[in-house]
């Protein structure tokens, strides 16, 4: 029997566990979203920002241009009798000069010019090598288009471009073609650089790739256009705009190092974040199973307890139903059981004999002996009766002092008298010695029994009554007898 059922300790591992693997899990995915969210973010800034870039670079260098292409045209205008006298007089070393030195003033940054009649055809001034090559081709396209479409173009150690008007002079029409430097562009370019950022223009219409960086030298000059314009593993090309009115095309780039750097950052943060998490949910679970385990312990302990209360009960209840010295049942317990035999006795009518045993001469025992030889004495006629009396239904308990008492079920008056001699020869085999005896050198038992069909009109108490007088007549008829209740 149990009074406590113990919960299962294995469950509580179990549930702790799978919270723990659940947590891992939700949080993990929680941190890889931020993490990916953050990134993304950064990603999204920076575009946002480059897009700015561009636009805003693309249209300064458009206003440039027109500026540029602005300034000419009032040049030519406020110069056409000095352009004029060049186109007739082109050898004219003064008229160029004086003409050079105006336009030096008006555009400082000029570093050629021609004029043309309306088939491309220099009047003053040739296209000489590949940039004579390069500007005779913008040219071309002016004339067949009319439209001023600005090229870069490779100039020795820089770059160039060129400024096409058209104007008329002694009603001739002729061309006017201005080559720049680059400096003003670069300069543009060259305000939002930095290590990791750069800004460059890009020529996509030229017969190669041609790209303007913020320091305006040809050095980084790339034979691959979706090389610059969709970046590499080195450079992530953010933003692009186009300039109007040209073929370029400013380019925002960042270096693959500032994107992995803030990477690396957010990896970091994160993990340690992880970590301090891990070490928190497992502290948790330690605790957890730490108080679970205690728990566990104490009711284990509980139970042992109870089985402990348990034995001890079992034993209290043996006790009381027992004698101490001889392992007999007591005269209480003998009580209880002879009612329950008596009440069946009365639903069977069967007969059943109830005898009383007493030894013989047992105080003269005790004074001859000691006390503690007869208690050894009656211990082993306990045992002898014990294994005499072993059929079922037969009640043997310890009556009194030296008094035992035997009631066996379903016997008649032979039955009695067999197991009483039975007992009695048994007792003389064992050869106890007893020198106080009057009755002879050995213990014996006298005995006095009374067999009765049970019945409503007799008791328990009765019977018992009759089997002590058949005793008493035992005793008094001179011991190691038995003597039947007889009226
Ligand atoms: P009788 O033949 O007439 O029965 O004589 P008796 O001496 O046996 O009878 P009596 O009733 O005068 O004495 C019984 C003795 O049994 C008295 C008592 O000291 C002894 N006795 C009773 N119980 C115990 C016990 O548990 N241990 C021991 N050692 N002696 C006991
Ligand atoms: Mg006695
Ligand atoms: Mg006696």
């Amino acid at each position: 029997m149990s009074l406590i059922e113990p919960v299962s300790s294995l469950s509580i591992k179990k549930a702790v566990n799978l919270y723990t693997i659940v947590l891992f899990l939700s949080f993990g995915i929680l941190l890889y979203w931020l993490a990916v969210d953050r990134y993304q973010t950064f990603i999204d800034s920076h575009e946002d920002k480059a897009s700015n870039t561009t636009k805003v670079v693309a249209f300064e260098i458009h206003k440039t241009l027109r500026e540029k292409r602005r300034i000419i045209d009032i040049f030519i205008d406020s110069s056409i009798e000095l352009i004029g006298e060049l186109s007739e007089y082109p050898d004219d070393d003064d008229i160029r000069e004086l003409l050079t030195e105006r336009l030096r003033k008006y555009q400082p940054d000029f570093f050629a010019f021609n004029i043309m009649d309306q088939a491309g055809v220099p009047v003053i001034g040739d296209f000489e090598g590949d940039v004579g090559e390069l500007c005779l081709q913008d040219l071309q396209q002016y004339i067949k288009t009319g439209e001023q479409h600005i090229r870069l173009h490779p100039n020795n150690n820089a770059y160039h471009y060129d400024i096409v008007s058209t104007f008329t002079f002694n009603e001739v029409r002729r061309i006017f073609f201005v080559s720049f430097y680059t400096d003003d562009i670069s300069d543009m370019l060259k305000s939002v650089q930095s290590d990791s950022h750069s800004l460059i223009l890009i020529n996509k219409e030229a017969n190669n790739l041609i790209e303007l960086t913020a320091d305006g030298s040809r050095k980084t000059m790339s034979g691959r256009l979706d090389f610059r314009m969709n970046g590499n593993e080195s450079f992530r090309v953010l933003s692009t705009a186009k300039v109007k009115g040209s073929s370029w095309h400013v380019v925002d780039m960042r270096s693959e190092g500032l994107f992995k750097d803030y990477r690396n950052k957010i990896i970091t943060e994160y993990t340690i974040a992880f970590y301090v998490f891990s070490i928190i949910v497992l502290f948790m679970r330690h605790i957890l199973l730490n108080q679970d385990e205690k728990r566990t312990a104490a009711e284990r302990q509980l139970q042992k307890n109870n089985n402990k209360i348990v034995e001890l009960n079992n034993q209290l209840e043996l006790l009381s139903k027992t004698d101490s010295l001889t392992g007999m049942y007591n005269r209480r317990y003998f009580d209880e059981m002879i009612n329950l035999e008596w009440n069946r006795g009365l639903r069977s009518h069967n007969p059943m004999a109830c005898i009383l045993f007493d030894i013989d001469y047992f105080k003269a025992y005790n004074d001859f002996y000691g006390h503690q030889a007869g208690d050894s004495c009656i211990k082993s006629i306990a045992t002898l009766m014990k294994d005499t009396f072993r059929r079922a239904g037969d009640i043997v308990a310890r009556y009194g002092g030296e008094e035992f008492i035997v009631v066996m079920a379903d016997c008649d008056d032979t039955g009695a008298v067999a197991a009483i001699e039975n007992f009695q020869r048994e007792l003389e085999k064992l050869r106890i010695p007893h020198e106080g005896a009057r009755s002879g050198e050995y213990i014996t038992t006298s005995a006095g029994f009374y067999v009765q069909v049970p019945s409503r009109d007799e008791s328990v108490e009765g019977m018992i009554r009759k089997a002590d007088q058949a005793l008493y007549q035992a005793k008094a008829e001179g011991r190691n007898r038995w003597v039947k209740f007889s009226g």
